[in-house]
C-alpha cells in the first residue's frame, strides 16, 4: 500500500475472481463461463462496430434498451445497461442502501455483495443459509433492509420459489429487493414478471454466463422506472459511456439469435444432469442446482484436495476456504466431453 492510498479504503478486501490461468490449456470448469462460442452473428456485429471506434458509444445504449424491453417484455425506461451486472450491482448498493437502509444477503452467496457493501461504507448483516443450504425466506421478511438475493444462488445453485420473494417484495415495502439472475437461464424462474407489481424490485442478469459473452462485460437491470432512473443518475455520475459500441451491438446480435442460446442452456441443464448422476455414482453429496455448475462434496476426499488433485490433471474447478463449504467444490458445467474428463479424473483420484 502506497503512503497516498485514502485510509478510507485501507481495510478494504478487494474480491478474488476465478483463476484464468495461461500456463497451459486447461479443461476450465472454474468461472461459470459458457463452453460455447457467442453466435457468428455477434463476431459480426464487434468487427462492423470496430470500425466506427472514434465515436463514443450511445450513453443511453437506445438500440440494445429496445432490443432488451422487447425480449423481456417491459418499456425501455424499465431497463439500463451496463458493464457487467457487477457494475449495475454496485450502482444498485450506492443508490439503494446505506445506513437508514443497510444491505441483508446470505452468509453463502456471490462473493462481491460484502466487497460492494465495504467499498460503499454500507453497513450489512450476512444471514446464515439453513442446514441444508437453502435460503429461509423468513428471515428476510419484514427485515427493513436493502435485501440481495442470488436466485439462483450462487456458488449452491439453489432456487428460491417466486412465492417467497414476493413476500420478501411485500413484507419490506420501504426497501429495494435486488434478484442477482446471473444463471436463472439455466431452469429457475425470473422475477422479472413481478416489476410492474412490486416498485421495489430490481432484477439484475447478464450475458456473461447463457449468452456466453463473459469477456464482453455486459449486464442488465430491469425494473420500475424510477428505481432504473435513480441508477441512471449513479451511472452518469460514474461513467454514462460505461458500456463499449462493440458491446452494445454483440448484445443486440445476441438477442436477434435467443433461440441459440436456448438451446445451449438446454444442452448445459441436460450436461448437468449427466453430471449429477455420475457424481452421485461416485458417492459424491451435489446439492439440488439450476445453474450451470454444480456444487459437490465426497467423503473420500476433501475440497481442497480435490480441486488441487484435478488442477494437476489439468482440470480447473473451484474451490471456497470458508468453513461451511471447504468440504465441496463449485464444478461449472462445460461440454459432455468436458464433463467426462472431469469424472474420469475424478475416478483415478478416489481410486475406483
Ligand atoms: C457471474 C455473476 C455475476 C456477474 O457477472 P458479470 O460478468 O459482471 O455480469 C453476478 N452475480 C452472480 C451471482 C454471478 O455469479
Amino acid at each position: 500500500m502506497s503512503k497516498f492510498f485514502s485510509n478510507k479504503f485501507a481495510s478494504l478486501t478487494p474480491y478474488t475472481p476465478g483463476e484464468q490461468p495461461r500456463d497451459m490449456q486447461y479443461v476450465k470448469l472454474n468461472t461459470n463461463e459458457s463452453p460455447f462460442p457467442p453466435s457468428p452473428a455477434v463476431a459480426a456485429a464487434v468487427a462492423a462496430e470496430s470500425g466506427k471506434l472514434q465515436l463514443y458509444s450511445d450513453p443511453e445504449s437506445t438500440a440494445l434498451r429496445a432490443k432488451l424491453a422487447e425480449v423481456y417484455g417491459v418499456k425501455p425506461s424499465q431497463v439500463i445497461v451496463s458493464n457487467g451486472s457487477d457494475e449495475v450491482l454496485n450502482f444498485a448498493f450506492m443508490a439503494f442502501a446505506d445506513e437508514k437502509s443497510p444491505l441483508a444477503f446470505p452468509d453463502i452467496s456471490y462473493g462481491f455483495y460484502p466487497v460492494f457493501a465495504e467499498l460503499n461504507h454500507i453497513p450489512y448483516t450476512p444471514i446464515p443459509l439453513k442446514a441444508d443450504f437453502s435460503i429461509d425466506p423468513k428471515d428476510y421478511m419484514g427485515v427493513g433492509k436493502t435485501v440481495v438475493i442470488a436466485n439462483p444462488n450462487a456458488p449452491t445453485g439453489m432456487c428460491l420459489p417466486l412465492t417467497d420473494i414476493e413476500n420478501i417484495l411485500k413484507s419490506n415495502p420501504h426497501n429495494v429487493v435486488i434478484i442477482d439472475e446471473a444463471y436463472v437461464d439455466f431452469g429457475g424462474e425470473s422475477a422479472v414478471k413481478l416489476v410492474d407489481s412490486y416498485e421495489n424490485l430490481l432484477v439484475v442478469q447478464t450475458f456473461s454466463k447463457s449468452r456466453s459473452m463473459a469477456g464482453a462485460r455486459l449486464g442488465f437491470a430491469i425494473g420500475n422506472d424510477k428505481l432504473i432512473a435513480d441508477l441512471n443518475t449513479i451511472r452518469h455520475s460514474t461513467n454514462p459511456y460505461n458500456v463499449n459500441r462493440m458491446t452494445e451491438f454483440a448484445g443486440v446480435a445476441a438477442l436477434e439469435e435467443n433461440h441459440y442460446y436456448l438451446q445451449n442452456a438446454k444442452t448445459i441443464m441436460a450436461n448437468r444432469a449427466f453430471t449429477v448422476e455420475q457424481l452421485e455414482k461416485l458417492g459424491f453429496t451435489v446439492l439440488p442446482s439450476k445453474a450451470n455448475f454444480v456444487f459437490a462434496k465426497s467423503d473420500r476426499v476433501a475440497g481442497e484436495k480435490l480441486y488441487k488433485e484435478l488442477k494437476a490433471r489439468g482440470v480447473l474447478v473451484r474451490h471456497f476456504t470458508k468453513e461451511r463449504i471447504s468440504p465441496y467444490v463449485r464444478i461449472t458445467i462445460g461440454t459432455r466431453s468436458q464433463m467426462e474428463i472431469l469424472i474420469e479424473k475424478i475416478k483415478e483420484i478416489i481410486g475406483v
